[in-house]
């Protein structure tokens, strides 16, 4: 099995469907600018030949605009480009990597990359934004970095300049504080950050700006990163040789342009217009939108996924790309026309999630106990009896395998599964019987991340699976975890507690 399998991949917003709308990526919707496309012409002679790595140019003129010295700006492929090189630059194995959740799908992409340590914060229940007093108590001398989405993507939150300014002064000042402001253009709330004060007074933050959003250059994949000239160098160090392309390098320029500058302010202040219109009518019509500030509205616990308009949801709830006034309309005429599920997604998964702690509890006492003797019961299908290795060897086993199957049920296989007989498994507990329970422990523990953070990305369609298993049947999702996953822990956990203590469990 390669590594690759066990990271979480990045998932994009839904297409659109033929005729109909896509809001589910927060992009701008308004075409390119006339003196923006006859750049991208004019720099496209240039194709056969690499682009400039650094970007200089562009660099320069991101600096002046900010009143920088070049040696502060650094580029990347999109700010996720620069997110993924930040990690890569400053998180490893053993390093720990800080947010709020939920926040932007990547944050856990790139840290479990950079094979560092995942430190994800509950957001705040109340606001839905990021609970920054608990993100600063669990930030320790090993976190290398903190990302902070600002708006908090997908709630839409800011956070105020002064919750900033506590947070900072709390955190290690080995700790980069990441300010992600790929929304800046659309923030109007009056305490929000200032991120030029912020660079100036700490040392230890950096900005992430992008053309993606505001600007409308999603496709070209231009972002930029303001900071400390250490941080510049440690973030050119990992940028993919020739990453931001030269079509965007020109398109970008283009868009400092005084003239394009105002222009995309009056194109913000549009969808500005449109996000608060779109806020106040959901409020009127029940929901509990709060004060949105990026280009998108956060509609918390339910899912809205009306006939034809390609919505984000996710199990906490909606994230609404704001569109044109026209595309405003359609969302409200279809959410008013019933397009509205309330989704029980968070409470179907806390059950299990509360189970899943439980019983990764009982193991880890378990493995800290020490080896019993004995021979386990037979179980009731079958006459398998296992010492204490080899049901370690089992439980270490079938958390990969019943994760990777689960996949396969959520993406739609008609069928899943193996049986006892299955010579994997019966040479996995074979090979398995000669290791401690602390070794077959940590590949437990990995494995109970993954179903956490499979859980926790469920919405009410994905509850809604099913799949048929060779001599089980038809089996829904709490069939599949109580029988496979999550069932199968406790129901080793269990043997694993009578060996020894019955005389041998026979
Ligand atoms: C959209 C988004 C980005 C930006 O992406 P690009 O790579 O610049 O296109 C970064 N951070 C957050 C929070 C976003 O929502």
């Amino acid at each position: 099995m390669s590594r690759a399998t066990t990271l979480p991949a990045y998932v994009p917003g839904r297409a659109a469907v033929p005729g109909g709308l896509k809001l589910s990526s927060n992009e701008l919707p308004f075409p390119p600018l006339p003196h923006v496309l006859a750049a991208i012409r004019e720099a496209s002679v240039d194709l056969p030949r690499y682009p400039d790595h650094r970007a200089t140019v562009l660099r320069e003129r991101i600096a002046a605009e900010h009143g920088l010295d070049t040696s502060w700006v650094a580029g990347g492929a999109g700010s996720v480009g620069l997110l993924q090189q930040l990690c890569l630059a400053h998180a490893g194995p053993g390093d720990e990597v800080a947010f709020g959740w939920r926040s932007f799908e990547a944050y856990p992409v790139f840290t479990a990359l950079a094979g560092a340590q995942e430190i994800s914060v509950p957001l705040d229940a109340r606001t839905h934004g990021l609970d920054l007093e608990a993100l600063a108590a669990r930030v320790t001398d090993r976190t290398r970095l903190v990302l902070l989405a600002d708006p908090n993507n997908p709630t839409g939150t800011t956070v105020s300049a002064e919750a900033f300014h506590r947070f900072v002064g709390r955190v290690p000042p080995t700790t980069l504080v990441v300010l992600d402001r790929a929304y800046h253009e659309f923030v109007t709330a009056a305490d929000a950050v200032d991120p030029a004060a912020a660079l100036a007074e700490w040392p230890n933050v950096c900005v992430l700006r992008t053309f993606s959003k505001a600007h409308g250059l999603a496709s070209l994949r231009v972002g930029y990163l303001l900071g400390r000239p250490e941080v510049v160098d440690s973030v050119d160090r990992t940028l993919l040789p020739f990453a931001v392309n030269a079509l965007g390098q020109a398109a970008a320029h283009a868009c400092l342009d005084p003239v394009a500058v105002a222009e995309m302010a009056l194109r913000a202040g549009a969808v500005v217009a449109g996000r608060q219109r779109l806020a106040r009518e959901l409020r009127q019509l029940g929901l509990p939108v709060s004060d949105p500030q990026g280009n998108f509205v956060w509609v918390p616990g339910v899912a809205v996924e009306p006939e034809g308009i390609a919505t984000r949801v996710f199990p906490e709830g909606t994230r609404i790309t704001v569109g044109t006034p026209a595309e405003v309309d359609r969302v409200l005429a279809a959410v008013e026309a019933g397009g509205l599920a309330r989704t029980d997604a968070p409470t179907r998964a806390q059950g299990w999630l509360d189970r899943l702690d439980a019983v990764e509890c009982r193991l880890a006492e378990l493995a800290d106990g020490g080896s019993r003797p004995g021979l386990t019961a037979p179980d009731p299908d079958g006459e398998e009896r296992w010492e204490w290795a080899q049901v370690w060897a089992h439980v270490a086993e079938f958390g990969p395998y019943w994760l990777d199957e689960l996949e396969l049920v959520l993406r739609g296989a008609p069928g899943f599964g193996r049986t006892k007989k299955d010579p994997h498994r019966v040479a996995m507990i074979e090979e398995g019987r000669g290791l401690g329970a602390a070794i077959h422990l940590r590949a437990v523990l990995e494995a109970m991340a993954r179903v956490r953070r499979t859980l926790a990305g469920l919405d009410d369609t994905a509850w809604r699976a099913a799949s048929r298993h060779p001599t089980l049947g038809v089996m829904d999702l709490d069939a599949f975890l109580t029988h496979f996953l999550i069932g199968h822990y406790e129901e080793h956990a269990a043997q694993l507690e009578s060996l020894g203590q019955t005389g041998g469990g026979a």
